[in-house]
């Protein structure tokens, strides 16, 4: 039932039933025939974005010429990591593909879930700015508009303009019982949704989310068809959440072998790579006779996810794993040299874009 089935947008458990949550809440899969279309963005070409919402609409859009938008957001809780970097790439993929970026500082949303004040906010959305820049995103006013929700009024004239139909009723239903602060967070975050269409008028839109964060996605579509009629209802695209690296269900802050970010010491991310859960047998003759499992392996996943550019060096070591002919060891150091490799890149990159990001954001 679907009551008794709530996704926490806000908690930490692991999603272990993809297929249910397809069925109960209509996501659609990725067909073949849509695959092909977007092949150019890396997640749905990879199959690390397997469902939608209206994606459709963005091809159409895309195949017409007409404007379309990525709405995309970050929570200034902390540095990125391997797990919330996910969504920061895909927007870059999207704006590559023809797609104005919208990306909203979520700091209202850090006070209400993690007590952080928007002041203390201001230089961890520096940094999360600064790296998304690094990974590519285009900032000029044309191709992106990045917002603080503390800052954009627009944002919260929506919030205050579709409470009206809200009840505690409906809030819970989705959320379950949790506090004002995280209902309004909620509506707030249909404001930096919708924002793409208030600013530049009807125009359909891509949330590219992780699947925890579909509750939000089906409100904002609900709120839509209720308060804006000449509306697209915003779309959305769910890819794999990534489990913690060491093999626990999730990336969670209390278990930093779990995951790292891109600050991190690199001694500290080559030890964490190293410890990564792989899908390795227990011993190498039986990794060369039986061949190993890469859907199960953290370190497949790092490289699929991140540090692997190449599709091709993918599926051959795809292969090459199944088969028996790849060691787990020998890709380890394979996946470590890559992710320093990356890491220092980024690094690099992110350096000079500080001050820029703190212009974007207007924060002195
Ligand atoms: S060989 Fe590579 S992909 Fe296969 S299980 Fe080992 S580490 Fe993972």
């Amino acid at each position: 039932m679907v009551d008794d089935f709530k996704i926490d947008p806000w908690g930490v458990s692991a999603i272990d039933d993809y297929d249910r949550l397809i069925r109960e809440f209509g996501i659609e899969e990725i067909t073949e025939s849509l695959r092909q279309k977007m092949i150019k963005n890396r997640f749905i070409r990879r199959k690390i974005i397997f469902g939608h919402r209206d994606l459709g609409l963005i091809y159409k859009a895309m195949e017409q010429g007409q404007p379309w938008a990525v709405m995309s957001g970050i929570k200034p809780s902390g540095p990125f990591h391997l797990g919330t970097s996910t969504t920061a790439l895909e927007i870059v993929e999207f704006q590559r593909m023809g797609g104005k970026v919208y990306y909203g500082i979520a700091d209202i949303e850090s006070w209400e879930d993690n007590g952080i004040p928007w002041e203390e906010a201001e230089e961890t959305a520096v940094d999360n700015i600064a790296d998304i820049l690094a990974f590519g995103l285009d900032p000029s006013p044309e191709k992106a508009y990045i917002w603080r929700q503390s800052k954009e009024p627009k944002v919260k004239d929506v919030c205050f303009k579709v409470s009206r139909l809200v009840t505690q009723n409906m809030l819970n239903a989705i959320y379950g019982e949790r506090t004002f602060g995280l209902y309004i967070a909620s509506l707030i975050q249909v404001g930096d949704i919708v924002l793409p269409q208030v600013v530049e008028g009807p125009q359909p839109t891509i949330v590219p989310v992780g699947i925890d964060q579909d509750p939000h996605i089906r409100l904002t579509r609900d709120l839509t068809r209720r308060n804006y009629k000449k509306f697209f209802l915003p779309g959305a695209t769910y890819h794999y959440l990534l489990a913690g690296i060491d093999g626990s269900e999730k990336m969670a802050k209390r278990n930093p072998n779990s995951y790292f970010t891109f600050n991190e010491p690199l001694d500290a991310v080559e030890k964490k790579v190293k410890g990564a859960l792989t899908g390795g047998r227990k011993n190498l003759k039986e990794q060369k006779e039986l061949g190993g499992d890469p859907q199960k392996c953290m370190v497949y996943k790092m490289l699929m996810y991140h540090f692997e550019e190449n599709d091709e060096t993918l599926k051959k070591d795809f292969e090459m794993c199944v088969k028996g002919e790849l060691m787990c060891g020998d890709h380890k150091r394979e996946c470590v040299e890559k992710a320093l490799k990356f890491i220092k890149n980024h690094r690099k990159k992110k350096e000079k874009l500080i001050d820029k990001a703190r212009n974007l954001l207007k924060i002195d």
